[in-house]
């Protein structure tokens, strides 16, 4: 495990390299349309890259006695196991059930566990503030949460410790006031055929 820091620009560089920041126009699930996308499972899909950019979530938080490293499915598995297999703990993650999130298959967070939170990428953050509470309403400690990318408008404020490797607030237009639209710029639309075949 390397204990040299990632900086920002590191983390971007990591993300343009394997496909996973991309420029363009893209229409964003919310239908807003942005120069910006960002394909988490680039990242996901390569061991690799996880494991370096994980690194540095171990490299932050190495020294909290952590006992479990959750994140929710699906993005949040891969993270959760890979950042405690290098801190050598648990790794645990929330799903849905019902539309809630819990901690299900038997997932034991025990009174003064310390836990971290991982996730891949947050823009409001209210999913990973869904993780938090429910390793509260089981009596951990959460000694913070890390994220790879934070796209707020505003940097995430949490009332636990909070580490983004990267910072890229969101540019995301309305259709009919997109500058992008007004270039002529195709717009793609991510995880379609499309984009397959790029980079
Ligand atoms: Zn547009």
């Amino acid at each position: 495990m390397s204990c040299e820091a990632l900086t920002s620009s590191d983390v971007e560089a990591i993300l343009r390299s394997c496909g996973a920041f991309l420029d363009g126009h893209f229409v964003l699930s919310s239908g807003m349309h942005s120069a910006h996308y960002i394909e988490k499972f680039r990242v996901l899909e390569r061991p690799d890259i996880t494991a370096a950019l994980c690194a540095e979530f171990v490299r932050r938080f190495c020294n909290e006695g952590i006992d479990v490293v959750l994140g929710a499915a699906v993005g949040g598995i891969i993270l959760a196991y890979e950042t405690a297999r290098q801190l050598g703990c648990k790794a645990m993650f929330t799903e849905r059930e019902g539309g809630l999130m819990k901690l299900r298959r038997g997932f034991a967070i025990h009174v003064g566990m310390n836990v971290l939170v991982v996730e891949d990428i947050v823009t409001t953050g209210s999913s990973l503030k869904e993780v938090i509470s429910v390793a509260k309403s089981h009596g951990a400690n959460i000694v913070g949460a890390a994220v790879i990318v934070d796209r707020g408008k505003e940097p995430l404020q949490l009332d636990v410790r909070f580490e983004a490797l990267l910072r890229l607030p969101l540019d995301a237009y309305e259709p009919n006031e997109c500058p992008l639209c007004k270039l002529g710029i195709p717009l793609q639309v991510p995880g379609s055929r499309h984009l397959s075949g790029q980079q």
